[in-house]
């Protein structure tokens, strides 16, 4: 039986390398006369050495090289540029069909994590994000999201660092870009491609039901789910998708993926001054929790430009999580480092559409800034327990 995941396809489009299945190898090699044993290496240097060009395959013969190069896209996405953060990040602006898409490479102690887009913009229009205010441009495919983890990892190597954790938290909704993402999350996740820890690889969602009703049969992978309201009124006015799917719909399917996978899902819940951060909002998220395994993570929102929400203070953040708690809730309040907002979600791309003004955007590098200070909140909140 054939890969499911196969990504062989009849257009006359050449499958990218990063993208390839075990099938895919074998037929190669096998149409190219070559010892079957052959397929195997090839699958080790993408994905256990992670070498992303078939000239650095040092115990290929030249010829095989060659056939591979000829067979496959092996061409990467092209950073336009970086920005490194005091805090040990690094934001990385991919250039890309249509715009621009953005990652961030989030450095610790003991492990590194990267911060993916999965499209360029997003449809889904939340009021307080930046990357909804771009529009939707279009779907990014499975080998220009794993492209984003292959440059990240290349960067890193040479501080003795390789890439272990990855949150789809850049651009985009994943689940709206479904068969990409979960082509490219089980080539992460799967022991015989890169083989992540699939509680280190994180698909975050703003909530769209049919599919988190599918995931568990598909990948898997951890889930976060955007909430950041548990009242319907509330969320549809910060988050139109809630219009198509309510809470009532969302909580079924978080209960169904929870007994199907008997995973703690991660609930993620912006702190907006005035909007949702409240005792009442915190008794509503409460009565939507009954009954889910979840921690909170609990984000002071990431003030932007055109946008007049504003974050909370420390009391009204403090009395909140206090609530959660008290009520054996965990929900860590993940602070950002600075308060860089320009980084925020989208920032550095809507630059680029020349949206914005305000990004510190510098060709080749650097200036010290505290960047993406949602991702990286997020990201910390993502690692394995
Ligand atoms: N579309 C997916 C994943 C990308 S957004 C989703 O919505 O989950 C990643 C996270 O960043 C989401 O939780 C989103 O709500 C959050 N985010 C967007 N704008 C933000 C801001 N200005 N401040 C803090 N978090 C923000
Ligand atoms: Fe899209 Fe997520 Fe931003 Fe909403 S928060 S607009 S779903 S990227």
């Amino acid at each position: 039986m054939g890969d499911p995941l196969s990504t062989t396809t009849t257009t006359e489009e050449k499958i990218h390398g990063l993208a390839l299945s075990s099938d895919d190898i074998k037929g190669f090699v096998s149409n190219a006369c070559e010892p079957m044993y052959r397929a195997p290496q090839i699958q080790d240097w993408i994905f256990k050495k992670r070498i992303n060009h078939p000239d650095q395959m040092t115990n290929l013969g030249k010829a095989l090289r060659e056939k591979l190069k000829e067979a496959f896209d092996w061409s990467l996405p092209a950073v336009d540029s970086s920005i490194e953060g005091a805090d040990g990040s690094t934001k990385l602006l991919f250039h890309s069909k249509r715009g621009f898409v953005e990652s961030v490479i989030l450095r610790y102690k003991n492990r590194t994590s990267l911060c993916v887009s999965s499209q360029v913009g997003c449809k889904l229009a939340c009021s307080f994000c930046q990357t909804g205010k771009l529009g939707f441009m279009r779907h990014l495919t499975a080998a220009e999201i794993l492209g984003q983890f292959a440059i990240a990892d290349a960067m890193v190597r040479p501080e003795g660092r390789s890439i272990s954790h990855i949150v789809f938290m850049g651009m985009g909704e994943p689940l709206d870009n479904f068969e990409p993402v979960i082509t490219a999350v089980n080539r992460l996740t799967q022991p015989e491609y890169y083989g992540l820890s699939r509680k280190n690889v994180t698909i975050s969602t703003s909530g769209i039901v049919p599919r988190i009703l599918e995931l568990p049969a598909r990948t898997n992978a951890a889930l976060a789910v955007s909430l950041h309201a548990a009242t319907d009124e509330l969320r549809s006015e910060l988050m139109p998708i809630n219009r198509k799917w309510n809470l009532a719909s969302l909580k079924e399917a978080l209960l169904h993926y929870q007994k199907t996978t008997g995973d703690k899902i991660t609930l993620e819940y912006i702190m907006i001054k005035d909007k949702n951060c409240g005792i009442r909002e915190a008794k509503a998220l409460i009565k939507f929790i009954h009954g889910l395994r979840v921690k909170v993570n609990l984000i002071p929102f990431n003030a932007h430009p055109g946008l007049d929400y504003q974050r909370p203070d420390d009391e009204e953040i403090r009395a909140f999580q206090k609530y959660l708690t008290e009520r054996s809730v965990p929900a860590p309040v993940r602070y950002s480092k600075g308060l860089d907002v320009s980084a925020a979600c989208g920032q550095l791309a809507a630059k680029q559409f020349d949206m914005l003004d305000q990004v510190p955007v510098r060709k080749s590098l650097i200036t010290p800034v505290n960047l993406n200070a949602f991702s990286q909140s997020a990201a910390e909140t993502m690692r394995a327990e």
